[in-house]
Protein backbone atom coordinates (compact mmCIF):
# COMPACT_ATOMS: atom_id res chain seq x y z
CA UNK A 1 0.00 0.00 0.00
CA UNK A 2 1.47 3.36 -0.83
CA UNK A 3 1.69 5.89 2.47
CA UNK A 4 0.82 9.09 0.40
CA UNK A 5 -2.82 10.40 2.01
CA UNK A 6 -5.28 10.09 -1.20
CA UNK A 7 -6.53 12.86 -2.97
CA UNK A 8 -10.08 13.68 -3.22
CA UNK A 9 -11.20 13.58 -6.95
CA UNK A 10 -13.62 16.45 -6.69
CA UNK A 11 -10.91 18.42 -6.06
CA UNK A 12 -9.41 17.09 -9.16
CA UNK A 13 -11.47 19.76 -11.17
CA UNK A 14 -11.18 23.03 -8.70
CA UNK A 15 -7.18 21.85 -8.76
CA UNK A 16 -7.34 22.60 -12.66
CA UNK A 17 -9.67 25.79 -12.42
CA UNK A 18 -6.82 27.15 -9.92
CA UNK A 19 -4.46 24.90 -7.71
CA UNK A 20 -4.14 27.73 -5.35
CA UNK A 21 -8.31 27.54 -4.81
CA UNK A 22 -7.02 23.68 -2.97
CA UNK A 23 -4.73 25.37 -0.53
CA UNK A 24 -7.24 27.99 0.45
CA UNK A 25 -9.80 25.62 0.47
CA UNK A 26 -7.76 23.94 2.81
CA UNK A 27 -6.84 26.62 5.09
CA UNK A 28 -9.91 28.50 5.34
CA UNK A 29 -12.69 25.50 5.35
CA UNK A 30 -10.32 23.10 6.76
CA UNK A 31 -9.26 19.76 5.10
CA UNK A 32 -11.71 17.29 5.89
CA UNK A 33 -10.56 14.08 6.32
CA UNK A 34 -12.94 12.09 3.86
CA UNK A 35 -10.51 14.33 1.28
CA UNK A 36 -7.19 13.95 2.44
CA UNK A 37 -6.81 10.86 4.73
CA UNK A 38 -8.04 7.67 3.38
CA UNK A 39 -7.88 5.88 6.62
CA UNK A 40 -8.05 2.03 6.85
CA UNK A 41 -11.90 2.34 7.96
CA UNK A 42 -12.80 4.42 5.19
CA UNK A 43 -10.87 2.33 2.84
CA UNK A 44 -12.70 -1.01 4.37
CA UNK A 45 -15.99 1.04 4.57
CA UNK A 46 -15.74 1.43 0.72
CA UNK A 47 -14.89 -1.94 0.15
CA UNK A 48 -17.92 -3.35 2.19
CA UNK A 49 -20.79 -0.87 0.27
CA UNK A 50 -18.79 -2.33 -2.83
CA UNK A 51 -19.82 -5.81 -1.96
CA UNK A 52 -23.05 -4.68 -0.62
CA UNK A 53 -23.96 -2.39 -3.59
CA UNK A 54 -22.61 -5.57 -5.41
CA UNK A 55 -25.35 -7.87 -3.93
CA UNK A 56 -28.22 -5.64 -4.48
CA UNK A 57 -26.91 -4.70 -8.34
CA UNK A 58 -28.18 -8.58 -9.37
CA UNK A 59 -31.70 -6.84 -8.20
CA UNK A 60 -31.44 -3.28 -8.93
CA UNK A 61 -28.80 -3.19 -11.58
CA UNK A 62 -28.22 0.82 -10.75
CA UNK A 63 -25.28 2.07 -7.90
CA UNK A 64 -25.37 5.47 -6.82
CA UNK A 65 -23.05 7.70 -4.36
CA UNK A 66 -20.95 4.60 -4.42
CA UNK A 67 -17.73 5.58 -2.60
CA UNK A 68 -14.74 4.47 -4.84
CA UNK A 69 -10.88 4.67 -4.17
CA UNK A 70 -7.43 3.41 -6.06
CA UNK A 71 -4.45 2.51 -4.58
CA UNK A 72 -2.81 2.80 -7.54
CA UNK A 73 -3.57 6.31 -8.54
CA UNK A 74 -3.78 7.41 -4.68
CA UNK A 75 -7.52 8.94 -5.28
CA UNK A 76 -11.05 8.29 -3.68
CA UNK A 77 -14.30 9.82 -3.86
CA UNK A 78 -17.74 8.99 -4.79
CA UNK A 79 -19.27 7.88 -8.46
CA UNK A 80 -22.38 9.60 -9.02
CA UNK A 81 -24.27 6.57 -10.89
CA UNK A 82 -23.50 3.57 -12.28
CA UNK A 83 -25.82 1.44 -14.63
CA UNK A 84 -24.64 -2.33 -14.26
CA UNK A 85 -26.45 -3.72 -17.31
CA UNK A 86 -24.99 -1.33 -19.65
CA UNK A 87 -21.71 -0.73 -17.92
CA UNK A 88 -22.18 2.85 -17.64
CA UNK A 89 -21.17 5.15 -15.74
CA UNK A 90 -22.63 8.59 -15.29
CA UNK A 91 -21.88 11.72 -14.16
CA UNK A 92 -24.97 14.19 -13.77
CA UNK A 93 -24.72 18.03 -13.78
CA UNK A 94 -27.46 20.34 -13.20
CA UNK A 95 -26.52 22.55 -16.04
CA UNK A 96 -23.20 21.81 -18.62
CA UNK A 97 -22.94 24.53 -20.87
CA UNK A 98 -19.42 23.17 -21.79
CA UNK A 99 -17.49 19.97 -20.29
CA UNK A 100 -14.01 20.96 -18.93
CA UNK A 101 -11.16 19.40 -18.96
CA UNK A 102 -11.30 18.81 -14.79
CA UNK A 103 -14.84 17.15 -15.06
CA UNK A 104 -13.35 14.93 -17.70
CA UNK A 105 -10.26 14.07 -15.39
CA UNK A 106 -13.01 13.32 -12.35
CA UNK A 107 -15.12 10.94 -14.47
CA UNK A 108 -11.90 9.45 -15.71
CA UNK A 109 -10.50 8.97 -11.98
CA UNK A 110 -13.75 7.71 -10.91
CA UNK A 111 -13.77 5.00 -14.10
CA UNK A 112 -10.43 3.92 -13.00
CA UNK A 113 -11.18 3.48 -9.33
CA UNK A 114 -14.08 1.31 -10.21
CA UNK A 115 -12.21 -0.90 -12.85
CA UNK A 116 -9.30 -1.23 -9.94
CA UNK A 117 -12.20 -2.21 -7.70
CA UNK A 118 -13.33 -4.95 -9.94
CA UNK A 119 -16.65 -3.27 -11.65
CA UNK A 120 -16.96 -3.45 -15.52
CA UNK A 121 -17.09 0.23 -16.83
CA UNK A 122 -17.22 0.06 -20.82
CA UNK A 123 -19.24 3.46 -21.31
CA UNK A 124 -18.99 6.77 -19.46
CA UNK A 125 -21.11 10.12 -20.04
CA UNK A 126 -22.26 13.30 -18.65
CA UNK A 127 -25.81 14.33 -18.09
CA UNK A 128 -27.51 17.52 -17.44
CA UNK A 129 -30.28 17.49 -15.81
CA UNK A 130 -31.72 20.74 -17.16
CA UNK A 131 -31.44 19.66 -20.49
CA UNK A 132 -32.14 15.71 -19.86
CA UNK A 133 -29.30 15.43 -22.62
CA UNK A 134 -26.62 12.98 -22.81
CA UNK A 135 -22.80 13.24 -23.63
CA UNK A 136 -21.10 10.27 -24.17
CA UNK A 137 -17.13 10.72 -23.14
CA UNK A 138 -14.76 8.25 -24.47
CA UNK A 139 -12.72 5.82 -22.34
CA UNK A 140 -9.72 7.41 -21.66
CA UNK A 141 -7.54 4.24 -22.50
CA UNK A 142 -3.68 4.28 -21.78
CA UNK A 143 -2.80 7.68 -23.26
CA UNK A 144 -5.29 9.32 -21.23
CA UNK A 145 -4.14 7.14 -17.83
CA UNK A 146 -1.04 8.50 -18.30
CA UNK A 147 -2.14 12.25 -18.82
CA UNK A 148 -4.17 11.60 -15.41
CA UNK A 149 -1.32 10.33 -13.41
CA UNK A 150 0.94 13.38 -14.33
CA UNK A 151 -2.27 15.37 -13.64
CA UNK A 152 -2.23 14.15 -10.05
CA UNK A 153 1.05 14.11 -9.23
CA UNK A 154 1.00 18.03 -9.99
CA UNK A 155 -1.39 18.01 -7.52
CA UNK A 156 0.22 15.93 -4.71
CA UNK A 157 3.49 18.27 -5.55
CA UNK A 158 1.89 21.74 -5.61
CA UNK A 159 3.57 24.01 -3.50
CA UNK A 160 0.55 27.11 -2.32
CA UNK A 161 4.36 29.47 -3.00
CA UNK A 162 4.68 28.54 -6.65
CA UNK A 163 3.86 31.38 -8.80
CA UNK A 164 0.41 30.92 -10.77
CA UNK A 165 -1.24 33.07 -13.34
CA UNK A 166 -3.76 34.86 -12.11
CA UNK A 167 -6.74 35.05 -14.41
CA UNK A 168 -9.09 37.68 -13.44
CA UNK A 169 -12.10 35.87 -15.50
CA UNK A 170 -11.54 33.22 -12.97
CA UNK A 171 -11.01 35.03 -9.69
CA UNK A 172 -14.30 36.90 -10.54
CA UNK A 173 -16.29 33.35 -10.19
CA UNK A 174 -14.04 32.27 -8.00
CA UNK A 175 -15.57 31.07 -4.17
CA UNK A 176 -12.64 31.90 -2.70
CA UNK A 177 -11.46 35.46 -4.55
CA UNK A 178 -12.47 37.43 -0.94
CA UNK A 179 -10.29 35.67 1.17
CA UNK A 180 -7.43 35.01 -1.92
CA UNK A 181 -4.41 37.61 -1.47
CA UNK A 182 -3.38 36.72 -4.98
CA UNK A 183 -5.62 39.23 -6.04
CA UNK A 184 -8.02 42.50 -4.83
CA UNK A 185 -11.15 41.44 -6.80
CA UNK A 186 -14.46 40.95 -5.23
CA UNK A 187 -16.13 38.05 -6.95
CA UNK A 188 -19.31 37.76 -8.78
CA UNK A 189 -21.02 36.56 -5.12
CA UNK A 190 -20.81 38.92 -3.04
S1 LIG B 1 -9.28 34.20 -6.41
FE1 LIG B 1 -8.20 33.77 -8.31
S2 LIG B 1 -6.11 33.29 -7.72
FE2 LIG B 1 -7.35 33.19 -5.88
S3 LIG B 1 -7.91 31.05 -5.69
FE3 LIG B 1 -9.55 32.02 -6.80
S4 LIG B 1 -9.07 31.79 -8.96
FE4 LIG B 1 -7.22 31.36 -7.79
Amino acid sequence: MHSYTYIAISQLNDFMFCPYSIYLHNVYMGSDEENYHATPQIKGKAAHERVDNKTASTRKDVLTSLPVYSETLGIMGKIDIYKGNEKLLIERKLHLKRIFKGQIYQLWAQYFCMIEMGYEVEHLAFYEISTNKTTPIDLPGEKGKIELISFIENFRNYNPTDMIVINPNKCLHCIYCNLCDKTDMENVYT
